[in-house]
């Protein structure tokens, strides 16, 4: 078994210096700066992992197409002279409406090479949040397919007026001067790229985030956040050189750029890219066949996973596997359980946002874990729970008192701003601190519980409860799949408490199963927070990057509208 690159939690942060920890980091040569891809690709280019293979994208044919550091150091350098041919300008968009195809890993890295500033979409959007984004991302590039392009671009032309151009990965003549064939650009540029001198402080990275509470906001990031990528990937992702790593994100989320593209490669090891949606066994076989020693994946995933009635340790040789890590929403003690035994590995929650372009709360492979905790704050960061009111805040530093998760904002990944929300911006600080949006609290030990998003709480008969606390009891009923509870204006105490609940396969939704299941979570948690109202229903709406929306089964109960659900998974 290797050893875990961190060893001692305690000794690490206490001492952790950000420059220091990122000095393997080598900057442009010839002291010319920082740049992403650069330490993601270049660097090792020219190292003894240059033939490594850096990406394997598992094709839906199930070809593999495989690119080297070497390779893919020539095919990002030819999309920055793309770039270039095309009059592109350095700070300027570069958006991608892709799958999770090779030609969205070039276009990404040679963007950032380029000093373009990279943005990523969900290839199923439909027509109006891509013209949301692009506009307000003021995109001049876009790279997408032929059929993407026919079915939601072309009817947004004559909106966007900023879009300059737009490459199409799948044609081999250009349509016009604007509609380009992206494989015959990328064939007639060298594959040598000069990378100018690049500031830690220039912009690199646009997301927008999940839309789980609202109209999503466009997060900024500078070449600096890959700091955070190299070093959580060293010591969250424990990364070795060898690994095999498999991030099951969507390309169209944070995740998918912070790690499914830059972390792992930033630190040398080889990255699988599987071309198509979720399948259990399918995945299960991935694992196998692909030798995974590393997986970054959510907890939808998990719990799809914890629906098949299959051992996968006994069924498929998981071997390989030394670590499990899942994000994006909180993980129950029961699929943290539940993976250790049917993986063979430790189950690793984590904790971050798109503002935070990287993992802040973690647990760790030589930290003890404790079920359904997000672990401990990430060597270099600060964390704490806060009471905020108006302009005020006070850390609170007594452990099991619930309230608002802040981190120090001095973070070489933290977003710069909010693309055109300056004042938005602005209302996440109080002095140092930033204001996650989430209530979360610190036990004894240093290990951080999460209580559920501010809106989310709910406020019944003067308790404030979190929709994961009753969610994660509501798991541990044998019957239920997934869960998710809102709170229901009810005058004579506040808010009552109703559950949606998906039941596993084999069980009947009839009102003995309702009792069972309420007398279930009185006991457990006793009458004042258990749900008062359960629903059974097949599916809970989500993001599609795998968040319960549980605004809009809020709205949809109380008759309001639904708001933007732009990021609604429809399948
Ligand atoms: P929006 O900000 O548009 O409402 P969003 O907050 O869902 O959407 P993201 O930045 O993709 O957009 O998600 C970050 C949020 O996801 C966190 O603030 C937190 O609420 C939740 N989250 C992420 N990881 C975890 C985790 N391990 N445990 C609990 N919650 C998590
Ligand atoms: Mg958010």
């Amino acid at each position: 078994m290797l050893s875990p690159n961190l060893n001692d939690y305690d000794a690490l942060y206490s001492s952790f210096n950000w420059e220091e920890e990122s000095k393997l980091l080598e900057g442009l040569p010839g002291g010319k700066g920082l740049n992403i891809a650069h330490e993601a690709v270049d660097r090792h280019a020219n190292s003894h992992l240059k033939d490594t293979v850096a990406i394997r994208v598992i094709r839906k044919n199930k070809m593999l197409d495989d690119y080297t550091y070497s390779s893919l150091k020539t095919e990002t350098s030819k999309f920055a002279n793309v770039l270039s041919s095309l009059g592109i300008q350095k700070g300027e968009g570069v958006f991608t409406l892709l799958g999770r195809v090779p030609e969205l890993y070039i276009s990404a890295l040679g963007a950032l090479k380029y000093q373009a500033v990279f943005c990523p979409l969900f290839s199923v959007f439909g027509p109006e949040p891509v013209f949301q984004r692009l506009s307000k991302g003021e995109a001049k590039v876009l790279v997408t397919t032929k059929a993407f392009f026919e079915n939601k671009i072309k009817q947004l032309l004559d909106r966007l007026p900023s879009l300059k151009l737009v490459l199409l990965v799948d044609i081999n003549e250009d349509i016009s001067e604007k509609i380009l064939s992206y494989s015959k650009w990328m064939e007639q540029v060298s594959g040598k790229f000069q990378i100018s001198p690049t500031a830690a402080e220039d912009p690199a990275l646009l997301h927008f985030t999940s839309g789980t509470t609202g109209m999503p906001k466009g997060a900024l990031h500078v070449h600096k956040a890959v700091y955070t990528h190299y070093v959580t990937g060293k010591y969250v992702l424990d990364f070795h050189e060898g690994d095999v790593f498999w991030c099951t994100a969507d390309p169209g989320w944070v995740t998918g750029t912070s790690y499914g593209i830059i972390a792992p490669l930033v630190n040398g090891v080889t990255s699988i890219v599987d071309e198509e949606e979720f399948d259990a066994m399918r995945w299960y076989g991935l694992l196998e066949s692909q030798k995974i020693s590393v997986w970054y994946t959510a907890p939808t995933a998990i719990r799809r996973l914890m629906r098949v009635d299959l051992n996968p340790k006994e069924t498929y040789n998981l071997k390989n596997l030394r670590l499990v890590l899942s994000v994006g929403e909180p993980l129950h003690a029961e699929a943290v359980v539940w993976g250790q035994k049917a993986f063979g590995a430790p189950v690793l929650d984590n904790w971050w946002q798109t503002e935070t372009g990287g993992i802040m709360i973690a647990n760790y492979r030589s930290l003890k874990v404790k079920p359904g905790s997000m672990g401990k704050p990430l060597p270099g960061v600060a964390a704490g729970i806060a009471d905020v009111e108006g302009d005020k805040i006070k850390i609170i530093s007594s452990p099991e008192v619930q309230g608002h998760l802040v981190l120090r904002k001095d973070l070489p990944s933290m977003f710069r701003t909010y693309l055109h929300e300056e004042a938005r911006y602005q209302k996440c600080f109080r002095g140092e601190w930033y204001l996650t949006g989430d209530l979360a609290k610190i036990d004894a030990d240093g290990y951080f519980w999460f209580v559920g998003r501010a809106d989310d709480i709910i406020k019944t008969s003067g308790h404030m409860v979190g929709p994961f606390e009753v969610e994660s009891t509501l798991m541990k009923h044998p019957a239920v799949a997934e869960a998710a509870v809102i709170g229901k204006p009810e005058p004579s105490i506040g808010e009552l408490v109703k559950a949606f609940v998906v039941l596993k396969d084999g069980y009947e939704d009839s009102n003995d199963m309702k009792m069972e299941i309420t007398g279930f979570a009185r006991k457990e948690m006793g009458p004042a927070v258990a749900p008062k109202e359960i629903e059974f229903v097949e599916n809970l709406p989500k993001t599609r990057s795998g968040k319960i929306l549980r605004r809009l089964l809020k709205a949809r109960e109380l008759g309001l509208p639904e708001g933007d659900l732009s990021t609604l998974e429809t399948n």
